[in-house]
C-alpha cells in the first residue's frame, strides 16, 4: 500500500510537469509528430495519474489540484494580454536626405522551426512559423553597412558552445551564409564599411566568423554583455578574430526614443537604443530615396503581432530570452506608437519573413 501511495503521489506531481514541458517544446519547436505526440502522451499521463490517485486515496486526488493550478498558470502566460495602448506620438517624421544610390537588400541565411506561441502572447502552439534568420545589407555611397549576419556556414559546430536545453529547444535549418551570398553576387567586400548588430545573440552573429575583416559596431552595453552575459552568449563569446567597435548615442531624441546615432549624418541610417531583449539592443531606422522607410527592430519582438497586437513574449520565453522584460515592454510600446502614427513605415522584426517582403534579395 505504501509503495502504491508513493507512486500515486509522484504521478500527481510529475504528470502536470510533463504537460508543461510538452507545451514548452511544442511552442519552441513548432507542431510536429514529436511535439504534438509528446503533448498527447503528457495529457494521457495527467488523466491517468489523477484517476490512479483518486483510486488509491481520494484526498490525493484533491491534492493533485495544486500542481494542476500551477500548470494552468504556466499555460495562461501563453494567452493574449495586449499591453496598454501607447500615448499618441505627436512628433513629425525626422528629416532625411538619403543619397542617390542608397539601397537595401535582404540576405536570408536560414530559419528556425517554431510556433506563433513562441513569438507572442496569444499566438497558437499549432500555428507553425518559420522564424527567418535574415541579415540586411544597406548600400550607401559612403560605405555599406550590414545589419546582423544571421546563420553562418559553421553554425552546426558553433552551437556546441550553447547550453544543452537551448539546443534541445531549437530546430534550425541553414541556407547560405551572408559571406556565401556576397561572393555569389560578386559583391566587392571593400565596399562593406561595417557590420551593425541589432544585438549579439547567436543567430545574429554566427556569420561574423566569415566576415572578420570588417569592424563590428556594438553599444558599450552590448560589448559588456558579450563578455559576461552568461551561458546564452556562449556562441558569441567563442567567436575568434571579431573586431568590435563601440559607438555612442550622441544625437537627440528620435521618434520617441531618448537619443540616437546618425551613422552618416544624413538621416539615412539612424540607430536608437532599445535595451531589454539584451542590455545593448538597438533599433535601426532606414530612410531610402523615394521616401521609403524601415525600422529594423531586431528581436524587440519576434513576430509582427508583437507590435500590431502589442503582445510581449510568453513568460517562459521572456524569462529565458530577455535580459529585462520590463524594458522590452517600454520599447515595444514606443515602436507600437510609431507604427500607429506612421503606417507607411515598415516594421521589420529580425525573425518575421513578412517584414522583409518589400526588401529585395541581393542577386
Ligand atoms: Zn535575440
Ligand atoms: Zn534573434
Amino acid at each position: 500500500m505504501r509503495s502504491r501511495l508513493l507512486v500515486a503521489a509522484a504521478a500527481v506531481l510529475f504528470a502536470p510537469l510533463a504537460i508543461g514541458i510538452a507545451a514548452l517544446f511544442l511552442a519552441a519547436r513548432g507542431p510536429s509528430v514529436l511535439t504534438v505526440g509528446g503533448g498527447l502522451v503528457a495529457v494521457a499521463l495527467v488523466v491517468g495519474s489523477i484517476v490512479h490517485a483518486v483510486r488509491v486515496r481520494r484526498a490525493l486526488g484533491l491534492l493533485s489540484l495544486a500542481p494542476l493550478a500551477l500548470l494552468a498558470l504556466f499555460l495562461s502566460s501563453y494567452c493574449g494580454a495586449p499591453l496598454p495602448p501607447p500615448a499618441p506620438l505627436t512628433v513629425a517624421l525626422p528629416p532625411a536626405t538619403p543619397p542617390p544610390g542608397m539601397a537595401v537588400f535582404q540576405l536570408p541565411t536560414g530559419v528556425t522551426h517554431r510556433s506563433a506561441a513562441f513569438g507572442y502572447r496569444g499566438g497558437s502552439m499549432f500555428d507553425a512559423r518559420d522564424f527567418v534568420m535574415t541579415a540586411v545589407l544597406v548600400k550607401h555611397p559612403r560605405g555599406d553597412v550590414l545589419v546582423d549576419t544571421g546563420l553562418g556556414r559553421d553554425i552546426g559546430t558553433q552551437l556546441a558552445a550553447m547550453p544543452w536545453w537551448f539546443r534541445a529547444m531549437t530546430d534550425w535549418e541553414r541556407s547560405r551564409s551572408v559571406a556565401e551570398q556576397l561572393e555569389a553576387a560578386h559583391y566587392d567586400r571593400h565596399a562593406l564599411h561595417a557590420i551593425l548588430l541589432t544585438h549579439a545573440h547567436w543567430d545574429h552573429v554566427s556569420g561574423l566568423a566569415e566576415l572578420t575583416d570588417t569592424p563590428v559596431w556594438v553599444t558599450p552595453e552590448e560589448r559588456a554583455f558579450i563578455a559576461d552575459g552568461g551561458a546564452i552568449m556562449g556562441l558569441t563569446r567563442d567567436l575568434v578574430g571579431v573586431r568590435y567597435e563601440t559607438y555612442a548615442f550622441e544625437g537627440g531624441p528620435y521618434l520617441g526614443f531618448p537619443s540616437s546615432h546618425d551613422v552618416y549624418g544624413d538621416g539615412a541610417i539612424v540607430v536608437v537604443p532599445a535595451p531589454g531583449h539584451t542590455p545593448g539592443s538597438v533599433v535601426v531606422f532606414l530612410a531610402l530615396p523615394g521616401a521609403k522607410r524601415y525600422a529594423l527592430v531586431g528581436d524587440l519582438v519576434w513576430q509582427l503581432e508583437g507590435i500590431t497586437e502589442r503582445e510581449e513574449r510568453p513568460w517562459p520565453v521572456r524569462s529565458l530570452g530577455d535580459a529585462d522584460p520590463a524594458a522590452v515592454r517600454d520599447n515595444l510600446t514606443r515602436v507600437a506608437a510609431i507604427a500607429a502614427r506612421f503606417p507607411e513605415l515598415t516594421i521589420v522584426p529580425a525573425h518575421d519573413g513578412r517584414g522583409f517582403a518589400t526588401i529585395p534579395r541581393l542577386e
